[in-house]
């Protein structure tokens, strides 16, 4: 298959792109597409053959569900069943935006979509051109992040391409994204709201809105827990670098020792060593590649270079790699949840 890529320029070619793009999908298709978290890979959500094609495209495991995308709120009735109050007060809050809710499904979502759960992930993404392709797409888009099972979610185009190249019809090229991480998932099937994962739309924001307490799935910040967690895409090893990586944490300059000491002996051995640092600490390291992942007191920064940085590890080949940690507070939970699950959970605390 060639896999045709079309630039979206902000003109008025954009509209025919995009219908074209939305007719490949009510054909079966798939088109990986922009949204302010990630690129999306998407297919037809009620359509089940489009499904099987987008685990295929992906390599990802079938009992993994998809997040089903809808641009307008008049959709949602259709895919989800019993929707409550608190999924309506967030919806008007935080769609479109990083927000997933998980609601039931209604009998319209084939089972391929879901991984088999009576539920359905749905959000309302934010990009214009991802609510304008829903749109000319009928309404409905599966599409979980573009990237190869396992691998860092794409936050440029160029990224796609290289998992997806041949695999899928078009991908749409947006830019790079805006936030960098996946959306939040919240989980609105049982009594008290729970986060499955962490993102951009923190739980105090939750908590704010809905005026209650809402829980966190306790696997998230655990990786030795006994306990699987409940989004079931979350126990499988993602966003993933090829090289061996390893969070260091503590006081800054102690940080910085380790790793150079570390990065030292690696090289000695061959290793090939590439160093997650921050505007503030780069100048510190001595390595093989030494990346800056943004302004530490400003996680957004962080967020958006993250996966960027993963992927250009891989593309020269580092072998060994090792990130400075950060606080886990608000938006950067959602960090150190994906840099912890990038780690294989290896970090080392200097007291
Ligand atoms: P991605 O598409 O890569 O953003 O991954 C989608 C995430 O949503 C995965 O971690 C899925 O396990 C999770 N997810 C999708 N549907 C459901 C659902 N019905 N219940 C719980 N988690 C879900
Ligand atoms: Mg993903």
């Amino acid at each position: 298959m060639k896999t045709e890529v079309a630039v979206i320029e902000g003109t008025d070619n954009d509209r025919k792109l995009i219908e074209r793009a939305g007719s490949i999908l009510k054909q079966g298709g798939l088109v990986a597409f922009p949204t302010e978290t990630v690129y999306g890979l998407g297919g037809d959500a009620l359509n089940r053959e489009s499904s099987r094609k987008i685990y295929e495209a992906k390599g990802r495991p079938s009992d993994n569900p998809l997040i089903v995308h809808i641009a307008d709120m008049e959709m949602l009735g259709a895919i989800a069943d019993d929707v409550p109050e608190a999924a309506k007060t967030l919806a008007s809050k935080y769609w479109p935006g990083p927000l997933t809710m998980i609601l039931k499904k209604s009998a319209k979502v084939p089972y391929e979509t879901t991984g088999g759960l009576e539920t359905v992930a749905v959000r309302m993404p934010a990009h214009p051109a991802a609510l304008s392709l829903i749109r000319a797409a009928g309404g409905y888009v599966a599409a979980p992040s573009a990237n190869t099972s396992g691998k860092p979610s794409p936050t440029m185009a160029r990224f796609v391409k290289e998992d997806m190249d041949g695999r899928i019809d078009m991908i749409l090229d947006g830019g790079m994204v805006g936030i960098g991480l996946e959306s939040t998932i919240v989980d609105l099937t049982e009594n008290i709201p729970m986060i499955l994962r962490p993102g951009y739309i923190t739980k105090e924001m939750l908590e704010d809105t809905l005026k209650m307490q809402v829980s966190l799935d306790r696997s998230i910040l655990q990786g030795n827990s006994i306990q699987a967690p409940r989004a079931p895409g979350m126990k499988y090893r993602h966003y993933a670098p090829k090289g061996a990586l390893t969070i260091i944490a503590g006081e800054e300059k102690k940080v910085a020792a380790l790793i150079n000491e570390r990065s030292e002996e690696m090289r000695k051995r061959g290793e090939k060593v590439g160093v997650i640092g921050t505007e503030q600490t780069t100048a510190l390291y001595r390595a093989d590649s030494v990346k800056s992942a943004g302004n530490r007191n400003d996680e957004e920064t962080v967020a958006r270079e993250l996966y960027r940085i993963l992927r250009e590890f891989d593309e020269e080949e580092v072998t060994v790699i090792y990130s400075e940690a950060f606080e886990e507070t608000g938006f950067g939970q959602a960090i150190m949840n994906r840099l912890l699950k990038a780690a294989g959970h290896h970090i080392e605390y200097i007291e």
